[in-house]
């Protein structure tokens, strides 16, 4: 804020500017006593194997919920951005990935050994942890494998890794945890480096829906391109019946959506 004179003169910050600087320093000053405070809870959305009679759920993805007193429910997306500017992005997601990992425990038990745990992690986190060591440990202390959680990334950071001299996601591609690429087709490039992605299962991101009822080919095309390339496929964002039955009809068996499932806390399922 720049005042000459008496007369109001803005000379170097918007009033959005401003905004947004004041929600930012007031959200990082009330996240980082969230854990504390016990405003951070996970909500467990189910993907489903739609290729079996019961549409069998394989796996759950834990997403961040975070009610502050005062603020009310923040936006995950917004939450996951402040605690990138300001540090406190691993406390935050070990908070997640314990959580999660906890809770996978009574999962299993409640339905079934082989149900695994997926869990969304920022580029800073895998970036800048320079190992895995911390999350197998945490595996470890509760009897689970590797094979049982799921980092999700986005395609970026995936290729970030690759491209970098000293692959910083090598210790996670080396271990047995198993990374799914989110959000396919919404970030840059996507085919040309798809073949070289380390993953197991590309998550094929809503926004393709948006040409269900035109044209299902683009779908089907991604779908095939992505198993050519020894990968599974896996569409989110299905919301009816007609779209899950349309995508299984085009190859896609693993799918995510408001239609099999709204994400819930685990109370909702146990
Ligand atoms: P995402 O990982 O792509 O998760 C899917 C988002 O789409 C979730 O939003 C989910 O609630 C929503 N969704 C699921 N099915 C449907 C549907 O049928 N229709 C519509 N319209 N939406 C659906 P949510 O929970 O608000 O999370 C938003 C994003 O925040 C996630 O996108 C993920 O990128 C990020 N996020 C959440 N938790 C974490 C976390 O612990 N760490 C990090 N780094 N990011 C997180
Ligand atoms: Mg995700
Ligand atoms: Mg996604
Ligand atoms: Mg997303």
């Amino acid at each position: 804020q720049a005042k000459k004179s008496g007369k109001k003169q803005w000379i170097y910050f918007q009033p959005e500017m401003e905004d947004a600087k004041k929600r930012l320093s007031l959200l990082s000053q009330k996240l980082s006593f969230a854990i504390k405070n016990k405003e951070l809870s996970l909500h467990y959305q189910p993907i489903v194997d739609v290729s079996t009679p019961q549409h069998k759920m394989v796996s759950l993805e834990a997403l961040l919920r975070w009610n502050n007193p005062e603020l009310g429910f923040i936006s995950p997306e917004e939450a996951i951005k402040v605690a990138e500017q300001t540090g406190l992005i691993y406390e935050i997601e070990n908070w997640v990935l314990q959580q999660a990992i906890h809770d996978l425990v009574r999962f299993k038990q409640h339905f079934h050994e082989d149900l695994t745990m997926a869990v969304n992690l920022s580029a800073l986190h895998i970036i800048n942890q320079k190992t895995v060591q911390p999350i197998l440990n945490m595996l470890a202390e509760k009897s689970l494998q590797p094979t049982d959680l799921i980092i999700e990334l986005t395609e970026s950071v995936l290729l970030t890794g690759l491209h970098k001299q000293e692959n910083s996601i090598q210790p996670l591609i080396d271990s047995d945890i198993k990374l799914h690429i989110d959000d396919f087709g919404t970030g840059y490039s996507s085919l040309a480096y798809l073949h070289q992605l380390p993953a197991s299962t590309v998550k094929v991101d809503k926004a393709f829906l948006n040409y269900i009822e035109a044209n299902t080919t683009t779908l089907e095309y991604i779908q095939k391109l992505i198993s050519t390339l020894s990968m599974r496929a896996l569409i989110e964002g299905i919301e009816t019946k007609q779209q899950a039955e349309t995508l299984k009809g085009i190859g896609y068996t693993l799918q995510q959506g408001y239609y099999h499932g709204k994400p819930k806390p685990i109370e909702y399922y146990l």
